[in-house]
């Protein structure tokens, strides 16, 4: 049989119960005589040592009649249910309460020794073999012109000690029987607040385990066990969601693979079998050709993606220009903005403005919000380039006036694959890839990114960084935010030396002198 906590929890408390019981049995028992015995030795020895100084010394000193103190001994000790002498220092009796001694008859307690109590006042035995069993007595001398005349001696049965001890021991009994009916409370309490929310929680993680994410699992309250019931339940619906993701993402892929391969199939096929007439190949392998472009976008999109999440926070931070990255990428767009008509507004706050990023990351980043804008603005419209610092953080927005997005698509805008039907028609190389990696990259800096859009008016993607203190060197007379314009007539790689040479197809990043790596992700 498993052994449940609750079964575990039962056996320590018969066990508490039954060593409570052996403990009060053993150790109780003998305490209770001691203190019973103590206590009442304590008791005779006041009355003796009030006896001494009141009757027995009237008695010796011829104050009261030898009947006297007989009678007065015989009715205390009848009260007190004891025996009370009156010895010689010699032993000899003189008073007994039991039996008044015979004057013509004299009885000695033989080898009487009032020091046989030593330093305690009392001693428990046969009393130098005047008792058949054992007494409790005690012994208080009767003092008078500074010199002991003689002894008065109280013995108790050692039945009535007994008796009383037994009452003491009863008490303790009570007393445990009420702890461990008290007791029965915590059990109580640990199986309503411990035992049955743990049971709630692991018939919920064996539902986990078998593949049921969905079983519900909460707990009432604000402890410990619903905090974990609470965790446990949002790891379950964190897995469900990622094997959801997993079969949306592998559809998705599957999807976006098949439709180029199918369409370069179908081009070769008909290539080859003369459908395509020979003359027309030229046009026909140009398509084939884009399709190609698109799977290898496609493919290096997906690995960026793979490298973002498994690296996680891999980041190389450096201290760079913002400013030079966002004029560097609008002269990579340069020839398809000028072939459409689109125009660059740089509005950047000072001449330089430094972050501390991984350059490259970032240079992708804007790469791709960049390449969105151009996709879905309109022909002889304008791309607003703009930085900003505000609290420490820097924030640099790309603004179109283009086709905008609708508010139901805005939230999934940032999901892998996802492509809005109205950027279908417009945008077919698309992967929806590139908003999924833009995220990533900025959640990976600590960092934020939003969008403002309207539709049919345009989008603003605004993102954050972080500013570097390098820029608290600047020119302290207060650079005023400078605005270039990129056109036909002056772009911006003209008056920044440093800036890439623009090309349509290569990325920022080809132009910088540090890597070459990074491709355009969408
Ligand atoms: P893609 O590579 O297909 O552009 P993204 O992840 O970059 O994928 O974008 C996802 C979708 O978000 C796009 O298909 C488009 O519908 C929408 N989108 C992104 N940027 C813009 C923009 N500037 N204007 C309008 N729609 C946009």
């Amino acid at each position: 049989m498993r052994k449940t906590l609750y079964l575990k929890f039962l056996i320590g408390y018969v066990l508490f119960a039954v060593f409570g019981f052996i403990t009060v049995a053993t150790f109780g028992a003998r305490m209770s005589t001691d203190y019973a015995l103590r206590i009442a030795a304590r008791d005779l020895y006041e009355e003796a040592v009030r006896i001494a100084d009141t009757y027995a010394a009237d008695l010796y000193d011829s104050r009261i009649s030898l009947d006297t103190a007989q009678s007065q001994a015989e009715t205390l000790s009848a009260f007190m249910d004891t025996e009370i002498w009156v010895l010689n220092p010699s032993g000899r009796m003189v008073v007994n309460s039991a039996a008044a001694p015979d004057p013509q008859q004299e009885i000695i307690v033989e080898d009487f020794d009032p020091t046989v109590a030593q330093s305690s006042y009392y001693t428990v035995g046969r009393f130098f073999g005047s008792f058949d069993s054992d007494r409790l007595s005690v012994i208080a001398p009767i003092v008078s012109d500074y010199k002991i005349r003689g002894y008065v001696v109280i013995h108790m049965s050692m039945d009535r000690v007994a008796q009383t001890g037994d009452r003491l021991l009863n008490i303790a009994y009570a007393m445990l029987v009420v702890l461990l009916f008290l007791s029965l409370i915590i059990l109580l309490f640990f199986t309503e607040i411990v035992y049955r929310p743990l049971r709630t929680i692991i018939r919920s993680t064996e539902q986990y385990a078998a593949g049921n994410y969905h079983y519900p699992l909460s707990i009432e309250g604000d402890d410990e066990l619903s905090y974990l019931a609470a965790s446990i339940s949002y790891m379950a619906d964190s897995v469900a969601r990622s094997e959801d993701d997993q079969k949306k993402f592998i559809a998705n892929v599957s999807h976006d693979f098949r439709s180029p391969l199918t369409s370069i199939r179908g081009f070769l096929e008909a290539m080859l079998d003369g459908t395509i007439p020979l003359e027309s190949h030229d046009r026909y392998l140009k398509i084939v050709l884009n399709e190609t472009d698109r799977l290898r976008g496609l493919t290096e999109s997906l690995l960026t993606l793979n490298n973002l999440n498994t690296r996680g926070m891999l980041l190389q931070k450096s201290t760079f220009d913002i400013n030079e990255c966002l004029r560097g990428v609008a002269a990579s767009f340069e020839q398809v903005c000028r072939s459409r008509d689109i125009r660059f507004r740089l509005v950047l706050s000072g001449s330089v403005l430094y972050t501390e990023a991984d350059r490259e990351k970032i240079q992708q980043v804007i790469y791709n919000l960049v390449d969105n804008a151009i996709k879905f603005s309109h022909d002889h419209s304008e791309i607003r380039l703009e930085t900003t610092e505000k609290g420490g953080k820097i924030y640099v927005s790309v603004r179109d006036n283009g086709i905008g997005i609708p508010k139901s698509d805005q939230s999934q805008i940032w999901e892998r694959f996802y492509k809005s039907d109205a950027s279908r028609g417009k945008d077919k190389k698309g992967t929806g890839l590139g908003l999924s990696i833009v995220r990533e990259i900025i959640r990976a800096h600590g960092e934020n990114i939003n969008l403002i859009s309207t539709e049919g008016a345009g989008s603003t993607f605004v993102f954050s960084l972080p500013r570097s203190t390098v820029n608290d060197d600047r020119n302290a007379e207060g650079e005023l935010p400078v605005v270039q314009e990129s056109a036909e007539s002056a772009p911006p790689s003209a008056s920044q030396p440093s800036a890439p040479a623009a090309s349509q197809s290569a990325p920022p990043a080809a132009s910088q002198s540090t890597s070459q790596s990074a491709p355009p992700a969408s």
